[in-house]
């Protein structure tokens, strides 16, 4: 039987460095884990998760994850995948927003999981929630008693003064996520922590779905790997690890990428195909079709733009705003960091610099991630590149709503001479006798006429989205595997 039951919610801690992330981490795994219920000693693993003892919930207990930041947060999504299902924007009651706060908010909304707003330091005598509370309403963070939705909690994670209520609000809104497993689905887990010890490579990881058991053959990206061993977050070496349960695992051979997927068979996605397309030389590297795939199929180009002061943030936005076709991901005062490649990663976005310099660990890091990371120093510069590749975009969409129809080459047989292909239609429909363009990594390989259509040998007029079928063009150009025929309204 597989049995359906609900997991803890994985919560992420974000916020500006000083503002109380690692002290919060620290009184929940000191006052609430379940270790001490087995008087055990946690081991630091990347997660750990706490028993919150409330009644009444699908499942009571949280998953923290144990690196806070809005960095470590990003570097766990880039291999595609939200490990967090909850995040915590976390803001100190007496400073209020800083830059990392802003930009924390910014990787929270990309990441499109719910969060919650916790203020911390309420016992110093300087603490201001109101000001926070404010402050939020120019970022478009509207918490509840201001008339929005995002709940709301004052803390102190010195002294622990509502901490029970930002639990039982973390598991309010776990509730609704409605966090369903099911024991026998495939297991499906997610790589938090990496590290080589005595033991050999060890990674640590978060169950989402199914659950891994020692023995158990799995993959992680390419690599096939046997579980040797499995080890929770108390030290245990167990048999079977249950979602959102942290757990250590052995028998890598190779050390993955954090963020890596571990499932029961090989990743069917195949690496983007790199387009070729005529592109202004000042972005050499610009990929136009995953740009274009963003997620409200709308040909925009994601941006990040970091400057050197807020006074040129500004010129620059104000100009921005009237380009259509530009989305902006993430604006805010400051140099290029890791967790900007890495939000860049995830959301297909360039990284825009003005007047901000980039070390040589982000431009490494940002090769490695096929990240485009441009900065300028003038102004106009930066202004006219972004204005060509948002023209270049509307080209490309203009294109896109004359298609009627598209289709793969997935195969080329020779019958009776005359060179039949077998197709798979992507989008759209095409039509017997339908003009046709061919395409060979986006570059157009020449013009033909579809002349017979067939599917399992009987003679169709019409093949839609998600249907194969046998072509044959006059003339038959030089289409190989891999091309793409286009139907042109
Ligand atoms: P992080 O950089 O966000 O992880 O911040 P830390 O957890 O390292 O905290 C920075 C400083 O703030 C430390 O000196 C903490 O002791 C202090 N701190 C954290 N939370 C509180 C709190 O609730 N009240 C007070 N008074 N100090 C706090």
């Amino acid at each position: 039987m597989n049995q359906q039951t609900y997991r803890s919610p994985v919560v992420a801690i974000l916020g500006h460095v000083d503002h109380g992330k690692t002290t919060l981490l620290d009184y929940l795994r000191q006052s609430r884990l379940t270790a001490k219920e087995y008087g055990g000693i946690t081991q630091k693993i990347g997660a750990y998760e706490i028993n919150t003892e409330f009644k009444g919930y699908k499942n009571n207990k949280i998953t923290f994850i144990d690196t806070p930041g809005h960095e470590a947060f990003a570097k766990l999504r880039s291999r595609g995948a939200n490990v967090a299902d909850i995040a915590l924007l976390l803001v100190d009651a007496k400073d209020s927003l800083m830059p990392q706060t802003i930009e924390s908010i910014f990787h929270i909304k990309s990441a499109n999981i719910p969060f919650l707003v916790v203020i911390n330091k309420i016992d110093l005598p300087q603490a201001d929630p109101e000001r926070v509370k404010n402050d939020l309403l120019k970022h478009e963070v509207i918490v509840e008693d201001k008339g929005g939705k995002i709940p709301v909690v004052n803390i102190s994670a010195k002294t622990g003064k509502g901490v029970n209520e930002l639990l039982e609000s973390i598991l309010l809104i776990a509730e609704d996520l409605n966090l369903e497993y099911k024991v026998n689905n495939p297991p499906q887990a997610i790589i938090i922590e990496t590290k080589k010890d005595k033991r050999g490579i060890v990674v640590s990881a978060i169950v989402k779905d199914g659950c891994l058991r020692v023995q158990d053959t799995v993959y992680i990206g390419n690599q096939k790997i046997k579980i040797r061993s499995l080890i929770n977050d108390l030290g245990q070496i167990v048999k079977v690890v249950f979602p959102s349960t942290p757990c250590e695992i052995l028998g890598c051979s190779e050390l993955p990428e954090v963020g890596s997927i571990i499932s029961s068979s090989l990743p069917t996605n195949l690496p983007p195909v790199i387009a070729k397309s005529s592109l202004p030389t000042a972005l050499p590297q610009l990929d136009l079709n995953r740009l274009l795939q963003t997620q409200n199929e709308e040909k925009k180009l994601n941006l990040i733009l970091k400057c050197d002061t807020q006074g040129s943030l500004e010129a620059i936005d104000s100009v921005l705003k009237k380009i259509t076709n530009l989305n902006l991901i993430l604006k805010a005062v400051g140099g290029i960091y890791r967790s900007d490649i890495f939000l860049a990663k995830n959301t297909q976005a360039i990284v825009v610099g003005f007047n901000v310099s980039v070390d040589n660990e982000v431009k490494e890091l940002a090769k490695q991630e096929k990240v485009i990371v441009k900065t300028y120093h003038i102004i106009y510069e930066l202004l006219e590149e972004l204005q060509e590749v948002t023209l270049l975009l509307q080209e490309k969409e203009k294109q896109e709503k004359n298609l009627k129809g598209e289709a793969k080459i997935l195969a080329v047989f020779t019958i009776e001479g005359e060179k039949v292909f077998g197709v798979k239609i992507t989008k759209g429909k095409i039509n017997l006798a339908d003009n046709l363009e061919a395409y060979r990594n986006n570059n157009l390989i020449g013009k033909t006429k579809l002349v017979s259509l067939k599917i399992r040998a009987k003679t169709v007029n019409e093949v839609k989205k998600d249907q194969e079928a046998g072509m044959i063009f006059s003339p038959p150009l030089d289409i190989r595997i891999g091309d793409v025929v286009k139907s042109i309204l």
